[in-house]
């Protein structure tokens, strides 16, 4: 069997670390399984994309397709002209495409109208939000899914409720956490944690990047500023989103305890989100990886698509308002947020699920 992997931006890298670990270990045993791993280029600058592939180990990507930065259009277009090109040239049995990226959609339909079978890694989480790029990829992807690896019972709902089979949905965990778990003892403490003189649990971890937080510079702004009157003097370590970056250039803001710095490696940012007494965020990955590691999270969107972080994890969806910021600061110095439990087969042994799985089914 011979699978294409497709992986375009951060969040992804992170994603097929652990199943091209899984594919070599079905190697080690003999079992007849190849892969080719193609990089579109959608992140390319080395904080973003190179750092990870080092930093996880993951081999040098058979092709690199330069789709560079762009509108949505602009990168969905060149991602799915020179991927078409490429798998015409390099036939597959299956592709594998994560997440929930420009690169996810972009593939999940090249290789869908060549008539090859297409497997979705983290299918049927939904936000509702049809505002989020991410929503429209995510419901185009499962629209032409045939094997759809799930993360949580409502994933499963949401598919079901849009008619997919039983029998093509493989509930398998989180390979998210499959790369965490992997990574515990590897993680390592980045200069800036010393040169900023951090204490354990005694900072706080910022990221922003959705456009609803920061593409007005206004609305931005405002959140910085709420979070930074408000942290009674703890620390807030900000490394900065390429996209918030830019919006905040030439602003020459300064904070009393907000600390920008540069995005860092996986096994820096783990370490920091591990040794942190919380983390505000607007991703989406970063709920799962404070869940696992019973860190308090507060999310700066009024909806996600990943429910089971906040029922059953340590999540809360604080809204886009930054005046909620406040009272959620205020629980959390009263010691009162939730310590969270680990969501079903969250386990680190999702990816060896996922290949089993496709090695059964092929
Ligand atoms: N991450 C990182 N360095 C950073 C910020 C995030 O390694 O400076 C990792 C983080 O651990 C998580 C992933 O990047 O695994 C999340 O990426 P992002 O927030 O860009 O995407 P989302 O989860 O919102 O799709």
């Amino acid at each position: 069997m011979h699978i294409t992997l497709v992986a375009g931006a951060r969040p992804n890298f992170i994603k097929i670390s652990p199943i091209i670990n899984a594919i070599k270990k079905k190697q080690s045993e003999d079992v007849d399984i190849q892969y080719s791993l193609v990089h579109t280029g959608q992140h390319y600058d080395r904080l973003m994309s190179g750092l990870f592939f080092e930093e996880l180990g993951i081999p040098e990507p058979d092709v690199n397709l330069g789709a560079g930065s762009g509108t949505q259009a602009e990168q969905t277009a060149s991602i799915m002209v020179a991927f078409e090109k490429y798998l015409v040239a390099h036939p597959t049995d299956l592709v594998i495409a994560v997440g929930d990226v420009t690169s996810t959609m972009a593939c999940a339909i090249v290789t869908k109208k060549l008539g090859i079978k297409l497997a979705h890694v983290e299918a049927g989480i939904r936000s509702f939000d049809m505002s989020m790029p991410e929503e429209i990829n995510r419901m185009v992807t499962d629209s032409i899914t045939d094997y759809f690896f799930i993360t949580s019972d409502y994933a499963k709902q949401n598919l079901k409720d849009a008619g997919v089979p039983d029998e093509r949905i493989f509930f398998v965990g989180n390979v998210m956490i499959d790369s965490l778990l992997s990574n515990q003892d590897k993680l390592k403490r980045p200069a800036v944690f010393d040169s900023l003189q951090l204490n354990e649990k005694k900072y706080i971890v910022l990221t922003l990047h959705r456009p609803n937080n920061v593409d007005d510079a206004g609305n931005l702004v405002d959140i910085l500023q709420t979070i930074d009157s408000n942290v009674n003097g703890t620390a807030v370590l900000f490394p900065i989103h390429p996209r918030t970056e830019q919006k905040l250039k030439g602003l020459n803001l300064q904070f009393k305890n907000i600390k920008t710095i540069q995005p860092l490696g996986y096994l820096e940012f783990i370490y920091c989100v591990k040794h942190s007494l919380a983390v505000i965020t607007d991703s989406g990955g970063i709920t799962e990886e404070t869940t696992i590691l019973h860190v308090p999270c507060m999310t700066l969107r009024d909806n996600t698509e990943r429910p089971e972080t906040c029922s059953i994890g340590t999540n809360e969806l604080i809204g886009t308002n930054p005046q909620n910021i406040v009272p959620a600061l205020k629980r959390l110095f009263s010691g009162e947020w939730k310590t969270g439990g680990i969501p079903e087969l969250w386990d680190g042994h999702t990816s060896e699920r996922i290949i089993d799985i496709l090695l059964k089914n092929q």
